[in-house]
């Protein structure tokens, strides 16, 4: 299906994808979506391992335009990628994707003010470019062990985990304690012989209460009933919730420290505590790993907690740095994974643009480059909710256009200092590259009310003298 002009094109039908295909349709947009697996919902089919799921209270990770109830705050990734795939369906989404379409370069034509993606199946043609390409690389972070060709057993990423890895009886170590570290375990100790958590340091970890309570339940039951004002209300308070603490932690450490503290006391006593669950950094520094049922774990001794730097691996399991060594037949790594914000090239007139720590403005425009949008989510709450600001702002920007008879908009190419909201390694690592993210509080309580208010200002725009023919906005 090569050569066929679109108004927009996104690229990817993950999360970020459907919310700027729905705001689009909702607005006449015309547009399609280029895909390059086989299905919608992006990271939530690509990882099966025991125990994945979010972080965040679903109601709150679901879109506003279709909100996700059940009993439970934090779902599976199995019934997140449902979600995502119903989505699609019920609202005509899939049926704008051409999938198996893998991009590998977009050139923007200043002269033809188009662009040109090119894919394993065509050049496709758009007037606006909406890059909702994901932000992890495809393989996950393996760093280099010593000894790893040795060891006995077998060692594989949590990434590679699903139902057909043999877990069941054998002693499990695994190597990490992010977000899907603390996920993980409770799932895999509950099948394993034994199962050690090894971190390198210790990590601030919050256990959830699971279930929800007879008032989110009230207000669920009343949003299918047709009253949504409730449910939006609990949407409303679990984001407040989620950006004071993110504030009141970063603003004054001691007192995540002293809640932490006393969120683990009764599972652990101060010594334990001291040696596996106080980190050296502050509250929030880094993504807070949301356990279910790790405490019980922790208590009926089906999980144990070492701290410790691996030295090398042996035959028959890994060596640390003070000497212990931790016997096992099944190491899985949660090491996480490296960031890649753009899986194509991008070039204007033919010039590739260099990415490297290039403005990114209010996590939605990267810096000179014409009629691009790239949605990103704030590091310590929903994706969700502010790819869906920005789809709708997104929508604004091309309405303006549209009714002004405007050819382009873009923000300028300028440095900005990298100020990283969170500092955990996966930015760490690769912070001299990234994307530097500017006009934003990254709180979305904040951001939705102050900071997407649509001013023209604060975009360049080309064109204005330039009839835009009705033909171009309504083709596709
Ligand atoms: C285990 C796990 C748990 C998480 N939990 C949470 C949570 O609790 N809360 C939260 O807010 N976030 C969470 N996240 C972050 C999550 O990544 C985002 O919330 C969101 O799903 C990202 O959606 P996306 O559409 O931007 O990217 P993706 O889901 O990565 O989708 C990108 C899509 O683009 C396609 N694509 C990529 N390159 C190309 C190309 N060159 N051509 C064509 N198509 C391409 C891919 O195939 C994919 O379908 C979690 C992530 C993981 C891995």
């Amino acid at each position: 299906m090569p050569d066929i002009d679109e108004m927009v094109i996104i690229v990817g039908a993950g999360l970020a994808g459907i919310s700027a295909s729905y705001y689009l349709s909702s607005n006449n947009i015309p547009h399609i979506l280029l895909e390059k697996s086989s299905q919608v919902g992006g990271i939530w089919n690509s990882q099966k391992w025991p125990g994945i799921r979010c972080d965040t209270e679903i109601i709150n990770y679901s879109y506003s335009f279709r909100p996700y109830t059940s009993d439970h705050y934090l779902v599976s990734g199995e019934n997140i990628s449902g979600y995502l795939h119903t989505t699609a369906n019920e609202l005509g989404i899939t049926a704008k994707v051409v999938f198996n379409t893998e991009v590998s370069k977009a050139d923007f034509s200043e002269d033809e003010k188009l662009w040109r993606l090119h894919t394993n199946r065509g050049v496709f043609k758009s007037r606006f470019l909406i890059n909702t390409n994901g932000y992890f690389t495809d393989k996950p972070h393996i760093p280099e062990f010593e000894g790893l060709d040795t060891f006995k057993g077998n060692a594989l990423h949590l990434f590679d985990v699903d139902d057909n890895t043999p877990i069941k009886g054998r002693h499990v170590v695994l190597v990490g304690s992010g977000a899907s570290a603390i996920s993980a375990a409770p799932a895999i100790a509950a099948v394993a012989g034994s199962m050690t958590i090894l971190q390198r340091s210790p990590s601030y970890i919050y256990q959830q209460d699971n279930n929800i309570g007879v008032f989110v339940d009230i207000a669920q039951k009343l949003h299918h009933a047709g009253f949504s004002a409730p449910l939006n209300l609990v949407n409303f308070f679990l984001q407040l919730k989620s950006d004071l603490v993110f504030v009141i932690f970063r603003m004054f450490p001691w007192t995540g420290k002293l809640f932490f503290r006393y969120h683990w006391r009764g599972t652990v006593d101060d010594k334990t505590y001291d040696e596996h669950f106080r980190p050296v950094y502050n509250p929030w520094e880094q993504r807070i790993p949301v356990a279910i049922g790790l405490k019980e774990m922790i208590v009926k001794k089906k999980i144990r907690l070492v701290t410790g730097n691996i030295k090398r691996f042996t035959e028959t399991g890994i060596l640390l740095d003070d000497g212990r060594l931790i016997e096992s037949d099944l190491c899985i790594l949660a090491t996480g994974f490296n960031l890649s914000f753009f899986k194509f090239e991008i070039s204007i007139n033919g010039q590739t643009v260099d990415t490297r720590k290039i403005n990114f403005y209010k996590g939605m425009m990267m810096g000179g480059i014409p009629n691009y949008f790239q949605p990103f989510g704030p590091p310590h709450t929903s994706f969700t909710r502010r790819v869906e600001t920005i789809s709708k702002h997104i929508v604004k920007i091309i309405l303006h256009m549209r009714e002004h008879g405007l050819d382009t908009v873009k923000i300028e190419r300028k440095q900005v200092r990298q100020k990283p909201r969170i500092t955990p390694n996966y930015i760490m690592r690769d912070l001299s590259k990234l994307p530097a993210i500017y006009g934003t509080t990254e709180i979305p309580t904040i951001d939705n009310l102050l900071f997407f208010r649509f001013r023209k200002s604060d975009y360049i725009f080309s064109g204005a003298d330039v009839a835009v023919s009705e033909k171009q906005y309504t083709a596709g």
